[in-house]
């Protein structure tokens, strides 16, 4: 069977690891977490970058650093996968989801101002398949109430909207590194932090709530309890993984738009009178290859598609379920109808897409899905 993921290797993970467990610190904040921060610092221009055990991780870090209290609301798309509302909700925030738009999973930026109260503390843009969100409308709406932005940028590792990358946009954003993203550690992710105002607090939140960071660089003389927090910082096994893929980014992000590209240029164009869609990019967005989707026309077809293809021996798979009508949220739910999620949780198909994808199982998925169709 071909899979529909495979964690790809760059083959220098085991020696790295082996390097930091050789160095006697396997802790956090070693020597390859400082490369990889830097990496991302000078690669992107990012403001600060914290890595954490998950991209979940880094979601609920910002919840606590944007003063999350009970009965605030956050706005994003009900499209999404839990971690977006969960950080929030576990703060005792009231997700207000928005619907997707029609052209792609991502908020429909247009529907987004009538949803703002005065209870509203931010909005969470999702950047699905590493396809940019519309940023200037958003930005302009958190200046316009005075919110706060986070990006959901799990997806959207090198991406860009407007030559700016992805996660570098809103105030805070966070990157995962899960194996099933372009760039691993098994289990990873990562906090940016674009706005000053909140770079003492993030290193402090992270640290169990100590100044120990400070402490190490010598800025205070000693460390201890000074804000709520918790353990968000991986371990030097993980960072040590996590920079052997970051050395090979640009060869990892090249061999993925091949591939995407040989899935667009043996669909597209062969498949409209069937009905089916494919990925939109809005004025801006670059394409990461993190993803090809495809969106059946119905239910049925995409079953039809699921079922051809695991036949000749091709995993693909659904994506998300509507959050807004999930048994955790529905009760909590405003009751509003949000068609084209509930659309997009019926009819996205994703393809397999890893790096070890060879042209000729592509050959087979494409073959298979004209045929299907
Ligand atoms: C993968 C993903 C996450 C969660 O990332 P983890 O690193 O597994 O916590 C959150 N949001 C989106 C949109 C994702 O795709």
């Amino acid at each position: 069977m071909i899979p529909f993921n495979k964690p790809y290797l760059t083959g220098l993970e085991t020696q790295y690891i082996q390097e930091a467990v050789q160095s006697g610190k396997i802790s956090g904040d070693g020597i390859f977490t400082k490369k990889c921060h830097r990496f991302f610092e000078e690669r992107y221009g990012f403001g600060k970058c914290l890595l954490t055990t998950s991209c979940t991780d880094a979601l609920e870090m910002a919840a606590i650093l944007i003063d999350i209290q009970p009965g605030d609301e956050v706005i994003m798309p009900s499209y999404t996968f839990v971690s977006t509302a969960n950080a929030f909700a576990l703060r005792g925030a009231k997700i207000i989801f928005a619907d997707s738009g029609s052209e792609n999973p991502n908020m429909n930026v247009a529907l987004l101002e009538p949803l703002i109260s005065d209870r509203t503390k931010a909005i969470v843009p999702v950047h699905y398949a590493g396809i940019a969100c519309e940023m200037d409308g958003i930005m302009d709406l958190a200046d316009k109430y005075g919110l706060w932005v986070v990006e959901d940028a799990a997806q959207a590792i090198d991406g860009y909207y407007k030559g700016k990358p992805l996660g570098g946009i809103g105030h805070l954003g966070a990157f995962s590194f899960h194996e099933t993203k372009n760039i691993i550690s098994g289990e990873g992710g990562m906090l940016i932090i674009n706005d000053e105002r909140f770079r003492e607090r993030a290193e402090i939140i992270r640290e169990k709530g100590t100044n120990r960071s400070a402490f190490f660089r010598g800025e205070v003389d000693k460390y201890g309890w000074v804000d709520i927090g918790s353990s968000f910082l991986p371990s030097e096994v993980i960072s040590a993984f996590l920079y052997a893929q970051l050395e090979q980014l640009d060869a990892i992000q090249e061999k993925r738009k091949a591939i995407w590209q040989r899935y667009w240029d043996g669909l597209y164009g062969q498949l409209p009178q069937k009905g089916i869609k494919f990925p939109h990019f809005i004025e801006g967005s670059t394409n990461n290859a993190h993803m090809f989707y495809l969106v059946c026309s119905d239910l049925e077809q995409r079953g039809r598609l699921i079922e051809a293809l695991k036949s000749a021996g091709a995993w693909a798979v659904f994506h998300y379920l509507s959050l807004h009508k999930s048994p955790y949220y529905t009760s909590k739910h405003t009751g509003a109808e949000l068609p084209w999620s509930d659309f997009y949780s019926d009819t996205l198909l994703r393809l397999p897409l890893f790096y070890e994808l060879t042209a000729q199982e592509q050959q087979l998925i494409i073959e298979t899905i004209l045929k299907a169709a």
